[in-house]
């Protein structure tokens, strides 16, 4: 392609993307095609001899459209948000053309030289403590990761490094191998599927610890886990706490087990992936109070910043966690040492994307006054959904909107579960709007997470959503067969949970709804989906169908304690062969109620 075409083409393809973004609510939200679809619509191997633009930019709408869940459609709910905007895909445009590598502050000097501006602009909107930032001089810094996921693992990593070393100073008898085998991690039993993650990929274990009844992280559940492992001649070092669950968006109790962390000498990671943008607005900054008590923080401008993916945000109080313990120079990459930070230091791969460029663009572009208002509308919009939900006593909030979620299901003391199982199922089917499901209270509550994602999402997408469901549920329950089916089917379902055979109920739920095979039903879950490894089970928490207080209308939700008493109770564990037995035959009659339950 030479210059001439590129100009014609990009022409062609700016008018394309413009049309598809601002017609995007004239597209049905989600695909129909069945796994495989687009090895029907093109040939098998690669073109021998080059194509003209001609020929490639219709299959745009013939092959790659079919084909996408529009994260962007205003009808659009699930997930969190991808986030988007003009600005960011013109920063993404010019980093391709300008092609450079961030492998040293030399290798682009301005690479460098912007991350450490924008990641102090964004760190003072967030009034990060001064210490998060480079220009205090205070040895903190930020810079771009490329997902919250690596952000976890790197910290998990720096923080296994200055345990060791302090572990070895005060007793030198240990080996790093004595120590590493006992390190335990921390994390909430609703945390992102990250922690557990980052784990694995240390070769680290992660604990699971029991979050509230308002699925929240509290110190004295930190602290009695931490007691627990001491007691066992473990040796934890790492807590990751989440501010906006992606389940429900529940907000750990920061400062207390922030302090738990400062007595004991853990490290804290905060993981905000989707809620931390919403803190730049003063009225949300308080949900980050005693991230002074933390070592790193995390969020995903690429969730709820107007910015594509991939754009995630980390800071750390003390650069040289990370730089001692990841420096590793070949020679080639030695340069004279200056004044600004080696990216590659702080990060696992070594050359980096100019990320920075988005985010200059969309904050300039905005201003932070409009991203507020960004923020707020879409906080506005979703607490209008809530609204509408709580006027209809067939249905029950279960987690509040505090920002862009509302975890809602119907209400049915028995089968609320099902019933709402089945709501989804039908409200997904029609392909007007898109959410998808999450578990709640330990894995027994069955919830629909509506978000509002995109930026083009207005009041009528809001109305409609709604009208949707309440169409779908009057639907459905006028029709007893169907209600006696999907409760047959998560009779099985929940037996499965209590035996504990569904590990992953969270994640057999997420992976069906995220099926776009419109022959798939809702009865047809992969057995393997539902298989479960004893030990794994943590604990069984109760059914309890209660909805927990929602705070007052507007306000932040608080961290006090658990009233006493309402947690779920432990599960015993039994004598283990049988159990085995109990389980195997118990998965067998899952698979096969599941398999006869279509819906
Ligand atoms: N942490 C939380 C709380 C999330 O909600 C998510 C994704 O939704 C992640 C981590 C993973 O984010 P990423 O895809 O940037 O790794």
């Amino acid at each position: 392609m030479d210059a001439t075409a590129f100009r014609t083409a990009a022409v062609q393809l700016i008018d394309f993307i413009t049309d598809y973004q601002e017609n995007i609510r004239s597209r049905p939200v989600s695909p129909s095609v069945s796994p495989g679809y687009l090895r029907h619509l093109v040939p098998a191997s690669a073109p021998q001899h080059a194509e003209t633009w001609d020929q490639l930019m219709p299959d745009i709408e013939r092959v790659i459209m079919p084909g996408m869940l529009h994260w962007h459609s205003p009808q659009f709910h699930a997930y969190f948000a991808g986030a988007t905007s003009y600005p960011s895909i013109l920063a993404d445009m010019l980093t391709d053309a300008l092609g450079c590598m961030g492998i040293s502050w030399a290798s682009a000097p301005v690479l460098t030289e912007l991350e450490v501006l924008v990641m102090d602009w964004l760190g003072q909107m967030l009034q990060l403590p001064d210490e998060f930032l480079f220009s205090s001089g205070k040895g903190g810094g930020g810079n771009i990761q490329g997902s919250a996921c690596e952000s976890t693992l790197i910290t998990m990593l720096a923080a296994r490094a200055r345990a060791i070393t302090r572990l070895r100073s005060e007793r030198p008898e240990l080996s790093e191998a004595d120590i590493s085998g006992r390190l335990v991690g921390l994390t909430s039993d609703q945390a992102h599927s990250s922690v557990a993650r980052a784990g694995l990929l240390a070769g680290l274990r992660v604990r699971p610890v029991r979050s509230n009844t308002r699925n929240a992280l509290t110190g004295e559940a930190v602290e009695a886990a931490v007691a627990e492992e001491l007691a066992a001649g473990n040796i934890p070092f790492f807590v990751a706490a989440t501010l906006g669950r992606t389940a429900s968006c529940a907000f750990d109790h920061l400062r207390d087990v922030g302090a738990v962390c400062a007595r004991r000498a853990l490290w804290l990671h905060i993981d905000a992936a989707y809620a931390g943008p919403a803190f730049i607005c003063p009225e949300f900054r308080p949900l980050l109070d005693g991230v002074e008590l933390a070592d790193s923080f995390n969020m995903n401008p690429h969730k709820f910043m107007l910015t594509a993916h991939d754009c995630s945000t980390l800071w750390v109080r003390r650069a040289t966690d990370l730089t001692d313990v990841f420096h590793v120079d070949a020679k080639y990459l030695a340069t004279a040492r200056n004044s600004m930070p080696s990216f590659r230091h702080w990060a696992i791969q070594l050359s980096r994307r100019f990320r920075a460029l988005k985010l200059w663009f969309v904050i300039r572009l905005y201003g932070v006054e409009g991203i507020r208002s960004y923020i707020r509308q879409q906080v506005s919009l979703a607490k209008e959904f809530e609204r509408l939900v709580r006027s209809d006593r067939r249905f029950e909030v279960a987690a509040p909107a505090v920002l862009g979620l509302v975890c809602f299901r119907l209400r049915d003391k028995e089968f609320g579960n099902s019933l709402t199982d089945a709501l989804l199922s039908r409200v997904n089917a029609a392909r007007r709007v898109h959410m998808i499901p999450s578990m709640l209270r330990g894995g027994t509550q069955y919830v629909i997470r509506f978000v509002v994602c995109s930026r083009y999402t207005e009041l009528r997408d809001v109305q409609l959503a709604w009208s949707e469901v309440q169409r779908h549920a009057d639907q459905l329950l006028a029709q007893p067969e169907r209600v006696v089916r999907a409760k047959a089917r998560w009779g099985a379902v929940r037996a499965a949970t209590g035996l504990g055979l569904l590990r992953h109920t969270n994640m057999a739920l997420f992976e069906r709804w995220n099926s776009t095979d419109s022959s798939s039903s809702a009865g047809e879950v992969h057995p393997d989906q539902l298989l479960f490894e004893c030990s794994a089970l943590d604990s069984e928490a109760s059914d309890s169908e209660s909805e927990p207080e929602p705070p007052p209308d507007g306000a932040l939700p608080t961290q006090e304690p658990d009233p006493a008493g309402t947690e779920p109770p432990t599960k015993e564990s039994g004598d283990a062969a049988d159990e085995e037995n109990m389980h195997r035959d118990a998965q067998s009659d899952v698979v096969s109620a599941l398999a006869s339950c279509e819906l």
